[in-house]
């Protein structure tokens, strides 16, 4: 995939697209890659990079979802159970099944979860990984060390699926080209156009020139995840909100806090959530809360009650203590949750497609990664019938998901972060990775996984990219600032010093 050429042929003012995407994360990215390989004519505009938002901001995990069990959404279980199935089957290269122990501490908690994933194992029916089953304590101790273990009684294991979250989303970008589609990242939709009060396109702005250009469409999908309220303004200035935001944070520490290769699930935490501590990318990943917000921001940021919650709780079944001074990345995103009553922790990760009576606007909100492509299928669906384009079926549910291609072999940039100059090339080549943070937050993990470490490499990333990109030495002088600047909001804050 290459930016100058997608943003050549979205400029091209003799095109008319059966469908324009806007907002390129999960579930943007499913619908344009769902109507490519439909054989629709399908332009996606991206804010700033492919999963930005919320979809490289996930606790990484291709699940049915043991705590929608507990809230009794078994119809969203049984439907996210299958969609793990398949993601496994067509993108095995970014998805992988992880056990998962719930420790029992209590008489009545290894027969009262133990029955809980059984119905989670039936739920799966013929898509289950492996039944659940009960250990002992000696076997939770040997498959979790690291586990607190006073009063540790036993627990029960299950199989689910962990991902890379933004690396499938920038294999969806390059399947979706690969079937047709034209995706361009760094170009805002700043407007939407209309003929006779229907939407019929949009204006978008090249986010590294400032040029703006209008694009016509058949169809035009708002798939901007926690921004979808400020697109459906666009259309409609008194559109009543749609999405509840919620932030969720993780706290990721180096891997000796639980060197197995177990995840542990705790099953119920002061507020009634589920929390996670899970081996991820040699290091651990603990999450996540549910905060109301106001608002979606791009770069959401932890809230101090937050990072002390998630301390406290994983401190109470660790064996070593965990300081704020080991954590090594923090990192929070904003569910795009439908709006109702009550909590945020109790709103339905259903998702939602609304059709603007006037203006013929698609938003499609809520779900999860997850079920991204059920998602997708549904609302390509539904536009077809609205754009009146032919009625094709759906082909996605066994279409493979490409598998990125072999960087050239080179040595590490940094000891403690395995990316090479190899990776960093072929991001800028064939990635459409423009900006150091693209690379370092997305086509790898590594601002997640090692902020410190993150800004130390980030001259040497920048250098390869000017190089690629063929930029001078101000653009690397101000991409390092930049991204130096953006990455202190990923280092562990300092007590009293937090948001
Ligand atoms: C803390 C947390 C943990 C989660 N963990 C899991 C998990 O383990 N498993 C799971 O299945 N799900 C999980 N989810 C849910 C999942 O991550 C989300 O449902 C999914 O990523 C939402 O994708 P999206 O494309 O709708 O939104 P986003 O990823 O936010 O994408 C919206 C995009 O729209 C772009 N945009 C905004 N405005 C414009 C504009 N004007 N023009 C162009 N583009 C625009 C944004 O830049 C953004 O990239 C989690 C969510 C959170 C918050």
């Amino acid at each position: 995939m290459k930016r100058e050429a997608m943003l050549a042929v979205a400029a091209d003012p003799g095109r008319h697209w059966d469908l324009l995407v806007i907002g390129g994360g999960a579930t943007g990215l499913g619908i344009a890659l769902d109507a490519a390989a439909r054989g629709h004519a399908v332009l996606l505009a991206e804010r700033d990079d492919f999963a930005k938002g919320t979809s490289s901001r996930s606790t990484k995990l291709i699940h049915g979802g043991v705590r929608y069990l507990q809230q009794g959404q078994l119809a969203l279980v049984v439907e996210a159970l299958e969609e793990r199935g398949r993601l496994c089957r067509n993108a095995p290269h970014l998805v992988h099944r992880r056990a998962f122990i719930v420790p029992s501490y209590a008489w009545w908690e290894s027969p009262f979860y133990g029955i809980g994933l059984k119905l989670y194992d039936l739920l799966a029916g013929r898509h289950g990984f492996a039944p659940s089953r009960h250990l002992s304590r000696k076997e939770v101790i040997a498959a979790l060390p690291g586990i607190a273990t006073a009063g540790l009684s036993g627990g029960t294991r299950y199989i689910d699926g962990q991902f890379d979250d933004a690396r499938l989303a920038v294999a969806l970008a390059q399947t979706a080209a690969a079937k047709g589609a034209t995706l361009v990242n760094y170009c805002p939709v700043v407007a939407v156009r209309k003929a006779d009060g229907k939407v019929c396109g949009a204006v978008l702005r090249d986010a590294e020139s400032g040029t703006e250009f209008a694009v016509t469409a058949q169809v035009v999908i708002n798939a901007t995840g926690p921004f979808c309220d400020a697109v459906r303004r666009l259309d409609n200035p008194q559109a009543a909100p749609l999405i509840a935001p919620s932030q969720g944070t993780h706290l990721v520490l180096p891997r000796r806090f639980l060197p197995g290769d177990s995840a542990l699930l705790v099953p119920r935490t002061a507020d009634g959530r589920i929390i996670f501590i899970i081996p991820w990318q040699d290091r651990v990943l603990v999450g996540t809360t549910d905060t109301p917000v106001d608002q979606a921001t791009p770069e959401p940021r932890a809230q101090a009650a937050e990072i002390d919650f998630l301390l406290t709780t994983a401190n109470r079944y660790l064996a070593s203590p965990i300081s704020r001074d080991d954590i090594l990345s923090v990192f929070t995103g904003i569910r795009p949750l439908v709006s109702g009553d009550g909590a945020t922790a109790g709103l339905s990760r259903e998702h939602t497609l609304l059709v603007d009576p006037q203006s013929g606007l698609l938003s499609i909100a809520g779900g999860k990664w997850t079920t991204y492509r059920r998602m997708a299928e549904q609302a390509v669906d539904l536009a077809q019938r609205l754009g009146r384009l032919p009625a094709e079926p759906c082909p996605t549910a066994d279409l493979p998901i490409v598998a990125a291609s072999v960087a050239e072999p080179s040595p590490p940039l940094h000891p403690g972060l395995p990316l090479t100059a190899g990776e960093v090339r072929r991001a800028c080549r064939e990635e459409m990775a423009r900006r150091v943070e693209d690379v370092l937050a997305r086509r790898s993990a590594y601002l997640l996984l090692d902020a410190a470490a993150a800004i130390n490499i980030a001259p040497a990333v920048a250098g390869l990219m000017a190089e690629e990109l063929g930029r001078d030495a101000a653009w690397v002088e101000r991409e390092v600032a930049a991204f130096t600047a953006l990455a202190a909001g990923y280092l562990p804050p300092a007590a009293g010093k937090m948001a």
